[in-house]
């Protein structure tokens, strides 16, 4: 009896040494899921914070913009109003080298030739190599530029020094300053800030669209930019 009572008690020890251990991994492993499920959740609560925006906390400059609106002509400027803006569309010239001046007087151009609906084309914005915006359509009008987005968004055509269609760096700081201003000035978000390739599979603009992370970077940099341009309390 002696005997196996020492068994028995050994034959416990080893239960309960294995049940405490058993234990321990659960509360662990219990601990670190714990911690995990909150973790991702911060996660996620925090890419809600950097995409949501109260625009009337947000004040962004105008940028400096050169007044050369197109002519009227059923070719590049019809006059048909924009009555709602629901996003900006980003484009390339597609014509390295070219600086904004150029392809804005080939927009005008555009006004001598016959009404041909397969070549009509605009932006309402064209941003050059050196960072000059000139404007060649009101924000009020429609621009020939993004196909079935005409009807509801501002186009920004960009100038590029060479084949790949890598914008400048002074280029890509305007692009940011303008978009960021025209998302405070009618609302809208950061993710509403479209390629051309987003609507119609166009390669357009090139380099956003070979390169898909410069795009994100692109995007969190109108992001990063609104947030500096929270209004100061007075
Ligand atoms: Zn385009």
């Amino acid at each position: 009896m002696k005997k196996l009572t020492k068994v028995s008690k050994k034959k416990m020890n080893y239960y309960i040494t294995v049940i405490g251990a058993a234990s321990l991994v659960s509360l662990l492993v219990i601990f670190l899921l714990v911690w995990l499920v909150n973790y991702l959740g911060q996660g996620e609560q925090d890419a809600v914070d950097t995409m949501s925006y109260n625009y009337s906390d947000i004040e962004v400059k105008r940028p400096a913009i050169q007044e050369k609106l197109l002519t009227k002509n059923v070719n590049s400027r019809p006059g048909t109003a924009l009555n709602q803006v629901k996003g900006i569309v980003v484009h390339y010239t597609a014509n390295p080298g070219t600086d904004a001046e150029a392809n804005r007087n080939y927009f005008e151009s555009r006004k001598d030739c016959a009404d041909e609906s397969s070549n009509k084309v605009s932006s309402h914005f064209i941003i050059g190599l050196d960072g000059t915006i000139i404007q060649c359509i009101p924000e009020n009008e429609i621009a020939y530029a993004s196909n079935k987005r005409n009807a509801d968004t501002i186009s920004i055509e960009c100038c590029h020094p060479g084949k790949s269609g890598k914008f400048t760096k002074a280029t890509y700081q305007a692009l940011i300053h303008l978009s960021a201003y025209l998302c405070s000035k009618y609302e809208i978000a950061t993710d509403n800030v479209i390629r051309h390739y987003d609507v119609t599979g166009k390669i357009c603009p090139k380099y956003f669209v070979k390169n898909p992370d410069t795009w994100t970077t692109f995007q969190s940099d109108i992001f990063k930019f609104l947030k500096k341009s929270v209004k100061k309390e007075t």
